[in-house]
């Protein structure tokens, strides 16, 4: 099923010609209502006149999450504080947090992404949704919400937290899909199995996981220990929420709601765009917002775009998966690591359940590198021979596959916190030296 046609199925010269008329008139409408825009732009030495088709793009400034600090909390805002109904913010890890403001319209477009997404998973007005995203100024409760009530599903609006009610209303209400991030589904999935309930008596079918990066096993992790098919959505504040894509059936990328969220990949060295299907960083323009438009907003996430129409029947473009932001990655003694990696690798070795964190330090000034992990209770064991053995096969695994050896520790089962909303897997303490 597609939710909506006319903008999801566009032949793509339909859709470039869209795209211009609507990147035409969202750089007026910064050029004249912010500030910054226009300074940005009168540096540059371009004005609204310079931008006539989507190809025009490239003339224009990038934005960066610091534009965003540099202006807190409201100087990014294209319209009266007056026509905004609603503000959120993303906390970020260190400095202010950043602020984007929704106009009527905005929440009106984000909730019709959305439901873009939960209708390509197959839900339907039929269907309810346990939303354990957080609720609150991060977007993902609230944006996953909005969206089953457009499609006209039943929305179960739990946040995140509070596991064991979590699991006692889904089984209670019959919840078809849930909501959350893949980490805290892996809780969630811990949690049904330690109570006892089989799995079979829950009546859930699809997951609607995202807002931090996961692999392909790890979809198949949730997809048997939660007997569900399980999809990304994709998203982030800057540009409205989750929602900004998701995938189809085909499981073959995630689409880009590109006639409302202009995707570019540019080399973040260069920061010229690659070549098409070429890796790099992730660019957004919006192109109907009205609250807080983005100019080429750079969200450090790496992936890639494909161009060709999927076998859903959508033609809107698709984006591999994200291999993590670029700053979430570690270099390590000169090897870049990340996390993602670990992950992938845990979930291939059945003895290891897969929790974990990554530990970075600079001793006598070589980097350190220890990962702690969680033996499955079923492997796990008192006899030192064991455990050495099975240190020793992950280690090797992560050595040939990383490229650098870590030192492995072993942890009591049930020892690394589990993630309710973003998981966190790395504390690198050369950060405060
Ligand atoms: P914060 O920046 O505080 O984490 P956001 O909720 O705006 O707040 O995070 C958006 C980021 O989360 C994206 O830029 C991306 O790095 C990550 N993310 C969101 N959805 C996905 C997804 N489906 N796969 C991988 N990463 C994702
Ligand atoms: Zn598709």
């Amino acid at each position: 099923m597609i939710w909506n046609e006319t903008f999801e199925c566009m032949s793509r010269d339909e859709m470039r010609k869209l795209q211009s008329i609507r990147l035409k008139r969202v750089v007026e409408h910064v050029y004249h209502n912010t500030p910054f825009y226009r300074k940005k732009m009168q540096e540059m030495g371009i004005t609204p006149d310079d931008i006539q088709s989507i190809d025009d793009i490239v003339k224009l400034p990038f934005t960066v999450k610091k534009d965003l600090r540099d202006n807190y909390p409201f100087g990014l805002m294209a319209v009266p504080m007056s026509e905004i109904v609603r503000l959120h913010a993303s906390s970020g890890t260190t400095g202010k947090p950043i602020v984007v403001g929704y106009t009527r319209k905005d929440l009106s477009v984000w909730a019709e992404a959305v439901a873009r997404c939960l209708t390509a998973y197959g839900l339907t007005r039929n269907d309810s949704v346990q939303v354990s995203y957080g609720y609150g100024l991060f977007t993902g409760g609230l944006g996953a919400h909005a969206g089953v009530e457009n499609i006209g599903g039943t929305v179960i609006p739990m946040s995140s937290g509070n596991t064991q009610k979590q699991i006692q209303l889904m089984h209670d209400f019959g919840a078809k899909a849930l909501a959350c991030t893949p980490s805290y589904a892996l809780h969630i999935a811990e949690t049904i199995q330690e109570s006892g309930i089989p799995i079979e008596e829950f009546k859930l079918r699809v997951g609607v996981f995202g807002a931090e990066p996961w692999t392909e096993n790890m979809r198949k992790e949730l997809q048997e220990k939660l007997h569900i098919k399980a999809y990304d959505i994709y998203g982030l504040t800057e540009i409205c929420g989750p929602g900004v894509g998701g995938e189809c059936e085909c499981q073959n990328g995630t689409h880009l709601w590109e006639d409302n969220f202009f995707p570019e990949i540019i080399d973040p060295v260069t920061l010229k765009p690659v070549e098409p299907g070429q890796q790099g960083e992730l660019v957004f323009t919006t192109l109907t917002k009205e609250g807080m438009p983005m100019i080429r907003y750079r969200t450090r996430d790496l992936t890639h775009l494909i161009y060709d129409k999927c076998d859903c029947g959508r033609t809107a473009v698709r984006m591999g998966r994200i291999l993590g932001r670029s700053d979430d990655m570690l270099i390590i003694r000169g090897v870049n690591v990340f996390p993602s990696t670990v992950e992938s690798i845990l979930l291939e070795l059945p003895e290891f359940e897969p929790q974990y964190m990554i530990l970075v330090d600079r001793v006598n000034n070589t980097d350190t590198f220890q990962i702690q992990v969680e033996v499955r209770p079923e492997y796990y064991s008192d006899e030192m021979n064991k455990m050495i053995a099975l240190k020793k096969k992950i280690t090797n695994r992560m050595q040939s596959v990383i490229g650098l050896q870590p030192d492995i520790k072993i942890v009591e089962p049930r020892s690394i916190e589990r993630s309710i909303g973003k998981a966190k897997h790395v504390i690198d303490k050369r950060e405060f030296k």
